[in-house]
């Protein structure tokens, strides 16, 4: 078993669906992530917050065990994002991005953070992700994920970070912005080659793709009843995934294909309810049989 260290956001979002609206949630794509890989292993969070962020939602975080010695508290405002989604939950508007702290953020690991063995360079500046990793000794497993504010701002960034990676997590659209290639296919072939030797691309309500150095596979998302609020499903199918990963200690075949289904059984609760708060709703045995059923859900006979 391996902890997991993760720098990415930590923020106030406020989403807007056809369902309706919250304001300053607690979110960022660090959040997301910590909660949903702490059903598996320790977590540690490298961030950064501004003196408006709540005890609240600091309790949130603790509450699940997950170590936040490096998520520093600056002065000023907290990341913000806001977000609205029309009739078609897999479209999502960008309202706002303000990044506030986190534009003179710099992370600086705690002694005991710099032996980690797994990190995820969750969604944020590339620059920043970077950082992290100089600062590491050697993780045997680094993922990283990002997105369109990124791919278009801080494009050389990260390409070079890129080639530091094992696991990559990016979503279809994103793919195609940074190869340019239509098919999703040929986009992760071109991934490939900027480094990582393992590509996964979710594709939102129709699951996730991987390219392996073995070859493809390929996972429905777990149908839900209600889909509340897509926000985070991306940093919460990552921390499933990565989570169970780092719980078996080894990045093969066998661990990348169910780490999937951990990530899209996680990913589902997190849809469910708005922000955070269908993460907190998980209980270990329903996140097994959900995992359970996705394997019953896509297995055949193929005479
Ligand atoms: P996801 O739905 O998995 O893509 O993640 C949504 C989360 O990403 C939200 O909680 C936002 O706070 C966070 N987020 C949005 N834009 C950015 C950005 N440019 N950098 C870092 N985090 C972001």
């Amino acid at each position: 078993m391996s902890e997991i260290l993760v720098v990415g956001s930590v923020a106030l979002d406020t989403i807007h669906t056809p369902g309706g609206s919250v304001a300053d949630a607690l979110g960022g794509s660090a959040s997301y992530f910590a909660l949903s890989a702490a059903l598996y292993v320790p977590v540690r969070v490298v961030a950064v917050v501004g003196d408006d962020f709540s005890e609240e939602h600091r309790d949130v975080l603790a509450s699940r065990s997950v170590d936040l010695a490096g998520l520093q508290i600056a002065s000023g405002k907290t990341f913000r994002w806001e977000g609205i989604y029309g009739s078609d939950m897999n479209e999502r508007t960008t309202v706002s991005t303000e990044l506030n702290v986190f534009e003179t953020f710099h992370p600086v690991l705690p002694e005991s953070y710099r032996q980690a063995g797994a990190v995820f360079l969750a969604n944020i500046d590339p620059l920043l992700q970077e950082e992290v990793l100089d600062q590491l000794s050697s993780p045997w497993l680094v993922v990283l994920d990002t997105m369109n504010y990124w791919i278009a701002h801080r494009r050389a960034e990260l390409l070079r970070v890129l080639r530091r990676v094992n696991l990559f997590l990016i979503n279809e659209g994103e793919a195609r912005q940074l190869t340019g290639a239509d098919s999703i296919l040929r986009a992760a072939e071109g991934i490939r080659m900027m480094g990582p030797s393992t590509v996964v691309i979710k594709r939102g309500e129709y699951g996730a793709l991987a390219r392996t150095e073995r070859g493809w596979f390929s996972l429905p998302a777990y149908p839900v009843e209600t889909l509340k609020d897509p926000t985070g499903a991306g940093d919460s199918f990552a921390g499933g995934m990565i989570g169970h990963i780092a719980e078996k200690g080894t990045v093969d075949e066998a661990s990348i294909r169910r780490g999937m289904a951990h990530g899209t059984a996680v990913a589902s609760y997190a849809v469910e309810e708005f922000g955070v708060g269908g993460l907190l709703e998980i209980r270990e045995g329903a996140l097994r049989a959900r995992v359970r059923s996705l394997s019953e859900m896509t297995r055949f006979d193929p005479d």
